[in-house]
């Protein structure tokens, strides 16, 4: 009589980085595995564009992705913000890092509770983003980078009550506009929003003040920055500056554009560095 052999049938799925991360590039690559990438805010916009930034790489293979925030996830921020009420309470930065670890496998992601508003924090960083549209640290980064060129520097913003969303790259290379150059404050050549409209903060009740504007347009604005990103990564930069306008913003917003605009006359950013260290992606 012939054994009875009991035949137990196992399938597997994979999870692995090679598969999770390129099936959906084009190009069949993750970018921003491998680099070094500082991202400093972890609010609506960075919060959705370190997500972003994972799934195209960022913290994976030999790279290290640092993320710093100063400040605590409230109940207010639960309507933009990629954590949820589980994190109420914590950290944004840590709370951000520990979800892309639990739910993406990001394993060299870490969250800084601090503000990332000094430079030398950043010494051994490729790309450091700003997401934080504060102008002492854009001003503070902008002016390191020119100077030092020794990391890339990306803007990540919102304008208005998220009329325009938008993001801008600048490498230290010779001839690209600096923030300065860009002028990206309201007002500034570089705001979609005349310094007469700009919108006026609204009171939140707690001694402090915010500028509503829905979660789709930190959506779009963390999109065009991942993009940007990983076109920085593979060093296909064609437009450095690109801006959605939403259809709904007042009529007196400028229109969204991509272009690449150019250092100012009498700008440092205009010459090269003698002692650049500015290192291509
Ligand atoms: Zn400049």
């Amino acid at each position: 009589m012939a054994k009875r052999i009991r035949v137990v049938r196992v399938t597997f799925d994979r999870i692995d980085d090679d598969f999770v991360l390129t099936r959906n590039a084009p190009d069949r690559t993750a970018p921003l595995a491998d680099k070094r990438i500082h991202l400093i805010g972890a609010g609506a916009v960075g919060s959705t564009l370190a997500d972003r930034l994972v799934q195209a790489g960022a913290g994976k293979g030999r790279g290290q992705f640092h993320i710093f925030d100063p400040d605590r996830l409230n109940p207010e921020n639960l309507g933009r913000h990629l954590l949820g009420v589980t994190y109420l309470g914590l950290n944004k930065a840590e709370g951000v890092a520990h979800y892309l670890k639990r739910n993406r496998l990001a394993m060299n992601v870490k969250g800084h509770a601090l503000s990332g508003a000094q430079a030398d924090m950043h010494r051994d960083a490729d790309l450091v983003i700003d997401a934080t549209s504060a102008p002492n640290i854009g001003a503070m980064l902008g002016n390191t980078a020119r100077t030092l060129r020794r990391w890339s520097l990306m803007y990540v913003f919102v304008e208005g009550e998220g009329w325009v969303a938008g993001s801008y790259l600048y490498r230290g290379r010779a001839g690209e506009a600096c923030r300065n150059c860009l002028e990206p404050w309201i007002g500034g050549t570089g705001s979609h929003v005349r310094k007469t409209y700009e919108p006026k903060p609204r009171d939140n009740g707690c001694g402090g003040s915010y500028t509503p504007y829905r979660a789709a347009a930190a959506d779009i604005a963390a999109a065009l920055a991942s993009e940007l990103a990983c076109d920085w990564a593979t060093d296909s930069v064609v437009n450095r500056y690109r801006s959605v306008r939403l259809p709904n913003a007042p009529k007196h917003v400028r229109d969204g554009y991509y272009s690449s605009p150019q250092s100012k006359v009498d700008c440092i950013c205009g010459e090269p560095q003698a002692n650049s260290s500015a290192k291509k992606p």
